[in-house]
């Protein structure tokens, strides 16, 4: 919701501050979508705002439930007549993590990414990504009764390219005033876009970082994310090693599994030796998401393939992971959303 517009609309109408404030509560402390659902203010009011002033800057055109009802996407139209998509994850039970996207399509075209292949329609703004979150939680509450608890910036698009709008989006999903959820509870994943690494240290040490590694040589790494041209592998090291530095906190590495291109035994000991190149094992986390099908020339290894290379990740010392993939019997698992 633009709050600062709505300010001003209130104002011009000679609506009192105080109602500024019910509004706010309403929308984000409890996540009202209409205006009926705000019975505080009085009638007349409701009905102006009801014509002249919408709560989301997108409408929810599906709602999709997975067959085992673990995650629920939803695809929104955005100004423009554009479409993105978020996906609610039941990962643990009770706890709703909310996958958000920060562009319509992305720029970096990564080629085994849904998202990637359609290239940037644009970037979104603090609004859009913020709503995202707003209508999904609407959603749980009236029909489970249930909360969000995380964030992470997984969806379409690449975050640090939109960097501002991600930012504002963030504090208004942190400030106590409005969304609330810690900073703790916020990931961002980035396919490696170097300032972007630099800025998030200084602006949100406490948020989580994940970067999406998938190779670690610089010509494998260039075809699998093409980001890697601009930003190669070395200056990847550094801003990660000062990102380290800075805010003490471990990184989440990504590695997506594709059969015969980066998950060949040999590469384990590749991986171990360059995330020691950074940091001690202690300050990473290694999720290996198997691939999940787009479209795409790429294969998923079988499950032991991937069991075996968290195996031997493991043997090395480094704490690793299989992500479990959710939603991807409605297109939701990583990598698939598409916004049709
Ligand atoms: N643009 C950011 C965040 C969105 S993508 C990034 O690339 O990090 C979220 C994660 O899904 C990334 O790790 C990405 O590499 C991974 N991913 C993309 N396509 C995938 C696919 N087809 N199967 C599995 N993971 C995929
Ligand atoms: Fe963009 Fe991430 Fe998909 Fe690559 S994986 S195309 S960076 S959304």
């Amino acid at each position: 919701m633009d709050l600062k517009k709505l300010a001003v609309f209130l104002k011009e109408n000679g609506v009192p501050a105080f109602r500024l404030k019910q509004v706010r509560e309403a929308v984000y402390k409890n996540y009202a979508a209409t205006w009926d659902e705000i019975p505080v203010l009085p009638a007349p009011l409701r009905d102006k705002l009801v014509r002249e002033f919408r709560i989301h800057s997108l409408d929810t055109l599906e709602t999709q439930v997975s067959k085992k009802g673990d995650a629920i996407k939803f695809c929104f139209e955005i100004k423009g007549g554009l479409k993105i998509e978020s996906v609610l994850l039941n990962l643990m039970p009770e706890k709703w993590s909310l996958c958000l996207s920060t562009q319509a399509g992305c720029p970096v075209r990564c080629p085994f990414c849904a998202t990637g292949r359609k290239g940037l329609k644009r970037n979104l703004s603090p609004d859009e990504i913020t709503d995202q979150f707003l209508a999904a939680a609407h959603y749980l509450k009236t029909t489970r009764q249930q909360k969000i608890s995380s964030v992470i910036f997984m969806g379409m698009g690449e975050p640090f390219l939109n960097y501002d709008s991600l930012a504002e989006a963030i504090r208004t999903i942190t400030d106590a005033e409005l969304i609330g959820l810690g900073q703790r509870h916020v990931s961002v994943s980035t396919a490696g876009h170097v300032p972007g690494i630099r800025r998030f240290a200084q602006d949100f040490p406490q948020c989580n970082l994940a970067i999406s590694l998938h190779a670690v040589d610089d010509k494998l790494r260039s075809d699998l994310v093409p980001l890697n041209n601009t930003y190669p592998l070395s200056q990847l090291v550094k801003a990660l090693k000062d990102y380290i530095t800075t805010t003490k906190r471990r990184v989440f590495v990504e590695y997506v599994m594709l059969e015969g291109i980066n998950n060949s035994r040999s590469m384990a000991p590749k991986l171990n030796s360059w995330l020691r190149s950074v940091a001690a094992p202690k300050y990473f986390t290694v999720n290996l998401i198997t691939y999940n099908r787009t479209g795409g020339p790429y294969r998923a290894p079988a499950r032991e393939r991937v069991a075996i290379f968290a195996e031997l990740l493991g043997n090395l010392g480094v704490e690793v992971t299989i992500r479990k993939s959710l939603g991807d019997d409605i297109a939701g698992a990583c990598g698939q959303l598409a916004g049709k």
